[in-house]
């Protein structure tokens, strides 16, 4: 499924507007790596970085629905980046945008 393009421009800043997350503060350390669940396809700092370049996949991942098991508790960031709120505001804006949990294929 290819993202709307009205979407794409405004990615960063929605984040920033639902969360007060500047995720380009997110300098792709990996430190984040290791925290992993089964089914993701993107990485934390990986899913970061999309976002703060207004990247499609930071919506069309299955990082953002596979990751549902870390999301209980704080994810260490070298930033301060608040990964969890983050990623919830992107599982919003993905379901907004038509994305669904999980591909099929
Ligand atoms: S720890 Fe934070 S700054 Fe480092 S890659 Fe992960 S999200 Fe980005």
């Amino acid at each position: 499924m290819n993202p709307p393009a009205e979407c794409l421009p405004s990615l960063r800043a929605h984040v920033l507007a639902a969360t007060g997350q500047d995720v380009r503060l997110c300098n792709g350390c990996q430190s984040c790596d290791d925290i992993f669940a089964p089914g993701m396809d993107m990485t934390f700092g990986e899913l970061m970085l999309a976002a703060a370049r207004d990247d499609p996949r930071a919506l069309s991942n299955d990082t953002l629905w596979a990751c549902e098991p870390l999301l209980r508790q704080p994810i260490p960031c070298q930033a301060g980046l608040d990964v969890v709120r983050v990623v919830r505001a992107l599982q919003r804006l993905a379901l907004r945008e038509g994305y669904r949990p999980l591909r099929e294929s």
